[in-house]
């Protein structure tokens, strides 16, 4: 029996979320589209999807910083498209400050949204993939899930948590056709860089153009940023069967910035 590969891509609006949702669909994985933006944002997505891929995913709209808000979602998923093989848990946001300084209420969101809301959705996804003997779980961690910069206190937490979350999910579920894996990667030019280059920007009283090679050079000796569709390629790989082996791994895809 074949499985039905169908993925749920949290934050796959925009970014990295929205270019491994093309690969998946460019590829005939079934992609279940997921964003904070309004139903008709991602119901234009969908519908370009129906237009260049042949096949037109639901979309859901979900603030997953909330546990009680991911349950109606996946239990939403659940019945009216069905349960989730793939989960990539992508949805992530940034804010930058020193520690002293942090906002209390930024730590908080940042973490449960970029840390606890994947342990719930992958809990509440494992069941379905258990019954099918099959599953991948790709969790979009970070180089600040490997190394840290300043200002990131509450980011490398959590990214940094979302490693050790995956290699726990690894080790229970390696003996049951899942996978758990997290991607690394390092700067992908997407909105969520808009700041941080302004800041650049402002800081070195230079363009938000220069800005962006300014961040480049500072951290990776490969000299552009990473595609999201290149990341989208990696979480294509590993939801191949030629990737069941892989498991609990924390793969950069960062131009060489944790090499040193
Ligand atoms: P992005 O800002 O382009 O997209 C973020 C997505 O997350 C959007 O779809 C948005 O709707 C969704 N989202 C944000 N808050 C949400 C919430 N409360 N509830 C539901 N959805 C929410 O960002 P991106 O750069 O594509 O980042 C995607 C992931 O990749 C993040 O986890 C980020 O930490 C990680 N990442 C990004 C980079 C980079 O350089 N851009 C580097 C390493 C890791």
């Amino acid at each position: 029996m074949s499985v039905r590969k169908l993925a749920l891509i949290t934050g796959s609006t925009s970014g990295i979320g929205l270019a491994i949702a093309e690969v998946f669909a460019l590829h005939g994985i079934e992609v279940i589209l997921h964003g904070l933006e309004p139903v008709d944002q991602g119901e234009a997505i969908a519908e370009r999807f129906d237009n260049e891929f042949g096949h037109r995913p639901h979309y859901f709209q979900c603030d997953i910083s909330e546990p009680l808000a991911i349950e109606r979602l996946m239990e939403q998923v659940s019945v009216e498209v069905g349960k989730p093989t793939v989960i990539v848990n992508n949805a992530g946001i940034q804010f930058t400050a020193p520690v002293q300084e942090f906002p209390p209420h930024k730590w908080d969101q940042i973490i449960a949204i970029n840390l606890s809301a994947a342990f719930h959705i992958t809990r509440l996804a494992l069941p379905g993939m258990l019954e099918q003997g099959w599953g991948r779980i790709i969790n979009i961690s970070s180089v600040h899930g490997l190394v840290a910069s300043p200002n990131k206190a509450a980011y490398c937490a959590a990214k940094h948590g979302l490693v050790g979350f995956t290699r726990v999910t690894a080790m229970e579920t390696a003996d049951k056709g899942i996978t758990a894996n997290c991607i690394c990667p390092g700067w992908a030019d997407t909105p969520l860089l808009v700041d941080q280059l302004n800041n650049f920007a402002k800081e070195n009283n230079t363009s938000f153009e220069e800005a962006k090679r300014g961040l480049i050079n500072a951290k990776a000796p490969y000299p552009e940023f990473v595609a999201p569709s290149e990341i989208g390629e990696l979480a294509l790989f590993l939801c191949s069967d030629a990737a069941r082996a892989i498991t609990g791994t924390a793969m950069p895809i960062d131009g060489g910035w944790t090499a040193h």
